[in-house]
């Protein structure tokens, strides 16, 4: 009852197009579920992820939920994820791709989940980490553990390592650093981002991850564009 007035004031709507959902649908409407584009690497064994890092990281697998196409229903998706706190996104892919990968075997011996991370005063103005929610219900779907003290992002200047790092990766100006990395010794980790574009975070944080021993990396993204 209560929820029935509410929904009256304040009505839900798809957070993709942006029509109103019906009684039984949840954050994304049945008909943008049909429509989105899925690209199915998983179940293809597609290899396109590989081709975007390669020459510059080496890993086992990975895919990506979606197509992101420009002024498209991925982008809505992903801008209110990002930008109007829509945790709820990040929670409801996580839970579609994690229910996919499950069933593929290459994803069954995933040991533990890393989100990329924000850099804690960003993090502090966003007031949570876009990746988070779709990054632990992979975790929760695959059995696998979500660490996300592992991989830090680190601001741009400061010391001389820093600076040298910096000249190293400035295609992304960003900085990660690597903490507590006997958590991830021997293990496969799946580290997840919200978008793969030209694929220079994600090296950046391999490159750091690599810094464990013996580490199996694999990737999930929401899109790619
Ligand atoms: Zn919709």
């Amino acid at each position: 009852m209560l929820q029935s007035i509410v929904n009256l004031f304040f009505p839900k709507v798809c957070y993709a197009c942006l029509e109103l959902l019906q009684d039984n649908e949840d954050t994304i409407c049945t008909n943008c579920r049909h429509d989105l584009p899925v690209t199915n690497y998983h179940f293809n064994d597609d290899k396109t992820i590989q081709k975007v890092l390669y020459g510059r990281a080496k890993i086992e697998n990975g895919t990506a939920l979606f197509r992101f196409e420009k002024k498209g229903l991925v982008q809505q998706l992903i801008h209110g994820l990002k930008y109007r706190g829509y945790q709820r996104i990040g929670f409801i892919l996580g839970n579609w791709l994690g229910a996919e990968l499950k069933t593929i075997p290459a994803y069954q011996h995933i040991d533990a989940v890393i989100p990329v991370p924000l850099h804690k005063k960003k993090l502090k103005k966003r007031g949570y980490n876009q990746v988070t929610k779709f990054a632990e219900q992979l975790a929760c779907s695959l059995d696998a553990e979500y660490l996300d003290h592992v991989l830090i992002k680190t601001t741009n200047t400061s010391s001389q390592v820093n600076k040298i790092r910096f000249a190293r990766w400035n295609k992304s100006n960003e900085l990660f650093s690597i903490k507590n990395k006997e958590a991830i010794n021997n293990k496969h980790i799946l580290l997840v981002d919200d978008l793969i574009t030209t694929g220079a975070t994600l090296e950046a944080c391999i490159e750091v991850l690599n810094e464990a021993d013996n580490l199996k990396i694999s990737i999930a993204t929401i899109a790619i564009a």
